[in-house]
């Protein structure tokens, strides 16, 4: 099935194969994601490659582009603040400065004057 529509962003017209097809290329849908960066509009727009739950915030996350790269976390916030809070065992830390071990008192220390 073809369409006969006008391309939102540059409007020229163009034959849509899909019905939901609101621009004539790749580079007019960038362009208007660029000028209305609504995140309802653009989730509606593309398939979605993939969704989880921000392991931070418990927020659904749509990916819809290839460029984005999340698997986790909503946003960079919310990652900073997971690994921020995160318990030592989940992810051990080589040192930690809250609880430091005893320190043994040696021989040589007692006689080091
Ligand atoms: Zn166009
Ligand atoms: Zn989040």
């Amino acid at each position: 099935m073809e369409l006969k529509k006008v391309c939102a962003q540059c409007g020229k017209p163009f034959t849509a194969d899909r019905r939901n097809q609101r621009y004539c290329s790749e580079a007019c849908r960038r362009l208007a994601y660029r000028r209305h960066p609504r995140r309802e509009e653009d989730e509606g727009d593309g398939p979605v490659l993939r969704t989880f739950l921000c392991a931070r915030c418990g927020r659904v996350v749509r990916v819809t582009s290839p460029d984005d790269r999340r698997k986790k976390f909503c946003s960079s916030h919310c990652e900073r603040l997971y690994w921020k809070h995160s318990k030592p065992s989940a992810r051990p830390e080589p040192k930690q400065t809250d609880n430091p071990p005893p320190r043994t008192v040696t021989l040589a220390d007692l006689y080091r004057f």
